[in-house]
């Protein structure tokens, strides 16, 4: 039986494991921290309840396929709530925008807002909808394994049509006038870690997964489907250690024969890493290659247990303190903490009123700062608490917020580190900027045999575009697998 070690518990480690254990592997996942889940996770204060997530969970069928390709059915027990309303969007001049599925629904914000956005609208939806058509096709069903799985015409073809060399801010400047829509259209690329600036238009699809499909959230909070999926993998027969970090590669002759983790050594005959390498890499630098050098964004956040409820939101809200973007060049170019940030507010009590007590409010503030930057510890977080409730309460319809805290976590991205496991707290690996957005590491490795790779480094979007990343890394490792063998025997037999 081939031996798989994976690095990493979160939703690509655990589909990888899936799929491997079911294809007839031994296999052993090793996680850094504690528990599983990575940054897909919940967090209770007394009696409130919060996610940490900051975009709602779209495309939950391929979660529904991690269990198919386990041999078995979707967890009975785990739901995902579809939201009426993806995403609430507020803005300075007391406007604002529900984002949602519904297009009757969506046709009457747009009338709102910006009645001569409204009939452009359709068009960019049909572009968005052949742009996800075209990825969906040649890259998410499909695992490629390398850039030469690529290179046929076709998979060619729909690369070119998905508009890698336009910034996804110039391709909605060309479809809209309104500033509010294309700031919002343009906050998609912050869910893939990515300036507006500076990413293709191939990640707008991201909001024709919203704007189409629709988006949900998981019933009862994301540690139930993380419970479900470790459940599941080890029900294959997975062995996993937590507080087990990986220290280093073990490379021989130019193939992988294990890991250095937790002080031991664990031999392999392939290893998948599906963590985020970070800066403080144990692996060698022709692994990493120079995507380390790229930026990568990071989250300040408040868990507020408040005793209040706040009217106005909804499960997902963001309050737009400038539509011209500064906050990218910010984040971006100087790599800064930014001055006028869009500001996220999650309530899940909006779908879930058990959340928090009733009358009171269970709520995610987050704000991105660049990873790796705490700069004066509790200092600097206890500054930035005072800033953001400032904020919000001044121009946001907060008011009372501050006196009716009753419990609060703050985490910046030295916290998140800790919580999360994701080095210098980043959320989304480094920024998709340039022409290889969807494809940025291949799941197998160029330069070690034996060695791949899956989570937000090779395929970045959230949880369901990291589980597949997992899936399709198995696939490729099984198929290496079986190649490898096919030649023993041949060399065996001498045909
Ligand atoms: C705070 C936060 C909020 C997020 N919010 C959302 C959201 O709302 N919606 C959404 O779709 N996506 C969200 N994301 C992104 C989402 O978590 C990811 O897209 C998805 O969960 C990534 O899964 P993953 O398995 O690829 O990586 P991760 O979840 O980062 O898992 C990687 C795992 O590897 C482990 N690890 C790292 N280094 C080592 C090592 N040396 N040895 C062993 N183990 C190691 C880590 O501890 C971690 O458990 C969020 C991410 C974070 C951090």
């Amino acid at each position: 039986m081939k031996q798989a070690i994976v690095i990493g518990g979160g939703a690509a480690g655990l589909s990888a494991a899936a799929s491997l254990s079911a294809k007839g592997w031994n296999v052993t996942l090793l996680e850094k921290t504690d528990r599983l889940g990575g940054g897909f996770r919940s967090v209770r204060l007394g009696s409130y309840h919060f996610d940490l997530g900051f975009f709602p969970v779209t495309m939950p069928w391929m979660i529904e396929r991690v269990y198919r390709e386990a041999g078995t059915f979707m967890d009975p027990t785990l739901t995902f709530q579809p939201l009426d309303v993806c995403s609430r969007h507020f803005f300075q001049d007391g406007t604002w925008l529900d984002v949602s599925a519904d297009p009757d629904r969506m046709g009457r914000e747009l009338e709102k807002l910006s009645p001569e956005d409204r009939r452009e609208f359709l068009e960019y939806l049909n572009e968005v909808g052949r742009m996800y058509e075209a990825v969906e096709e040649h890259f998410l069903e499909r695992p490629a394994g390398a850039w030469s799985d690529l290179l046929s015409v076709k998979a060619f073809k729909a690369w070119w049509s998905v508009h890698p060399f336009e910034s996804a801010d110039a391709f909605h400047r060309r479809y809209f006038d309104d500033p509010r829509l294309v700031a919002v259209l343009n906050r998609y690329a912050a869910g893939v870690g990515s300036s507006p600036f500076d990413v293709p238009a191939t990640v707008s699809l991201i909001s024709y997964l919203d704007m189409v499909q629709g988006a949900c959230a998981v019933q009862g909070g994301h540690d139930v489907l993380i419970a479900s999926m470790e459940s599941l993998v080890r029900s294959r027969g997975v062995r996993i250690e937590t507080s087990c970090p990986m220290e280093g590669l073990l490379v021989e002759e130019g193939r992988v024969t294990g890991v250095r983790a937790g002080g031991e050594v664990w031999k392999a005959d392939a290893v998948l890493l599906a963590e985020d390498p970070g800066s403080g890499s144990v692996l060698p630098p022709e692994v990493t290659d120079a995507l380390l050098d790229t930026p990568r964004i990071s989250a300040f956040v408040m868990l507020l247990g408040v005793a209040r409820t706040f009217p106005h939101l909804h499960h997902h809200n963001l309050f737009y303190q400038d539509l011209a973007g500064r906050e990218y060049i910010e984040l971006f170019d100087q790599r800064e903490w930014p001055r006028s940030p869009v500001i996220y507010v999650g309530h899940p009590g909006f779908s879930e009123p058990d959340r928090a007590p009733e009358g009171k409010s269970a709520l995610c503030v987050m704000v991105h700062v660049p990873a790796g930057m705490n700069d004066s510890g509790s200092d600097d977080l206890a500054f930035h608490r005072e800033w953001l409730l400032d904020l919000l309460e001044s121009g946001w319809g907060f008011l009372g917020l501050r006196e009716s805290i009753e419990e609060e976590m703050i985490l910046g991205p030295r916290e998140l580190e800790e919580l999360t496991g994701a080095p210098d707290g980043a959320l989304y690996g480094p920024a998709a900027h340039g022409w290889r957005t969807f494809a940025r590491l291949p799941a197998r490795n160029r330069k070690v045999t034996g060695l791949y790779h899956a989570g937000p480094w090779v395929c970045p979007g959230g949880i369901s575009l990291s589980a597949v990343s997992g899936l399709h890394a198995a696939h490729i490792m099984h198929r290496d697998a079986e190649e490898a063998g096919i030649e023993r025997e041949a060399v065996k037999t001498g045909s």
